[in-house]
């Protein structure tokens, strides 16, 4: 007999990764906000030189060397850093330790699609409340869901926009709960709310290697936040929830910072131009502080029928058959020939 799963679970939808081709098939991948070019060198050595006879042993349960690499990056001490399985595995820690079985977890909507996914696995009840207009953040409308905390992404997923630091303290001061910035495309941001840690004992960052480091496949991630929050979510993760290698890889990317910037201000340049050539074709497009545009397509077109035909073409973009989105692409920012390639794309579907 087939045993039944818990019931929430068993109603429950899953989360929908963004579409990843067969190995080898080409394709110009602009639909999961990966960091169009490749990692640090050094971090490439790391892998290379790992000893292979020390993956016998089990990782270091704490993963301290990056932590205090990390540490170091942002000017903080160890004891404000947890590494994680990706910033996934992060999201999913803060939100089992803070948030228990029927009690409530707030975030601006629409934001990352994995969000309601960990709190139905908790058993959380969500409180979803819309983005105030221009994308602001809705600060008294989260307060008064009683929520024990609220997540946010900043910049945001999928608008890109962002939200200044003096909105997330006024917010932090005035809400008793825990409030989670998800940083995962801060890098690209250039502005973070790392300096807020010092002012604010409830503000957990949440931040990620895959996306300004180019390493979504080794999975590794970290939170920055108070000592005494670290010392908590400590008790709630895997054991060994990084492995050595991407220990070994993200602290090398981490240390080799010059690389990194570098990657990252060419994403911002193609962003400015990518922008203004879908403008031009009459997108309306929302400044993006993070590695991808949403843009509405132009009166007449539609968003779907242009996702397809690109998908044709063999280039990758993201839909959202939501309200509020179905009018919109989410494209990543690719190398320049790869934007060149969407941009013909659409110009040979009419919309450009
Ligand atoms: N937060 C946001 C807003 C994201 O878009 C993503 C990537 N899908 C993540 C977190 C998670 O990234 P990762 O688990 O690769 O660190």
């Amino acid at each position: 007999m087939t045993p039944r799963p818990r019931p929430d679970i068993a109603s429950m939808a899953g989360y929908t990764p963004g579409e990843q081709p067969a190995a080898g098939l080409r394709v110009v991948k602009l639909n999961t906000n990966e960091n169009p070019f490749p990692p640090s060198p050094r971090a490439v050595a790391a892998i290379r030189d790992y000893d292979p006879d020390s993956l016998r042993r089990y990782p270091d349960p704490t993963a301290d060397q990056f932590r205090d690499a990390v540490a170091k990056r942002h000017g903080l001490t160890r004891g404000h850093v947890i590494a994680g399985n990706g910033s996934d595995d992060i999201l999913s820690i803060v939100l089992r330790t803070y948030v228990g079985p029927g009690e409530i977890i707030a975030w601006p909507n629409p934001t990352y699609s994995l969000y309601p996914v960990l709190a139905e696995i908790a058993g959380a009840k969500i409180a979803s409340v819309p983005w105030e207009t221009g994308w602001r953040l809705p600060a008294q409308a989260l307060i008064a869901t009683g929520a024990k905390a609220i997540f946010f992404a900043n910049p945001n997923a999928p608008s890109g926009t962002l939200v200044p630091n003096g909105e997330i303290e006024t917010l932090a001061r005035q809400f008793p709960g825990l409030v989670l910035v998800d940083e995962a495309y801060a890098d690209f941001a250039g502005i973070d709310a790392v300096g807020l840690l010092a002012s604010c004992p409830n503000v957990v960052i949440s931040r990620t290697l895959s996306k300004g480091y180019g390493l979504c496949g080794i999975r590794l991630g970290y939170a920055l936040a108070a000592p005494a929050i670290v010392d908590q979510l400590m008790k709630v993760k895997d054991s060994y929830n990084c492995n050595a290698l991407a220990i070994a890889a993200g602290t090398a990317a981490i240390e080799d910072h010059a690389y990194a910037e570098q990657t990252w201000q060419a994403v911002r340049s193609e962003r400015a131009r990518v922008n203004a050539e879908l403008e031009r074709r009459g997108f309306a497009v929302i400044p993006s502080h993070a590695n991808f545009l949403l843009a509405t397509v132009p009166a007449g077109q539609d968003a779907r029928t242009l996702y397809q035909g690109l998908k044709q073409r063999g280039i990758l973009i993201r839909f959202f058959d939501k309200p509020g989105l179905s009018d919109k692409l989410r494209i990543s920012i690719g190398r320049s020939d790869e934007n060149d390639a969407l941009l013909s794309g659409l110009a040979a579907l009419g919309a450009g």
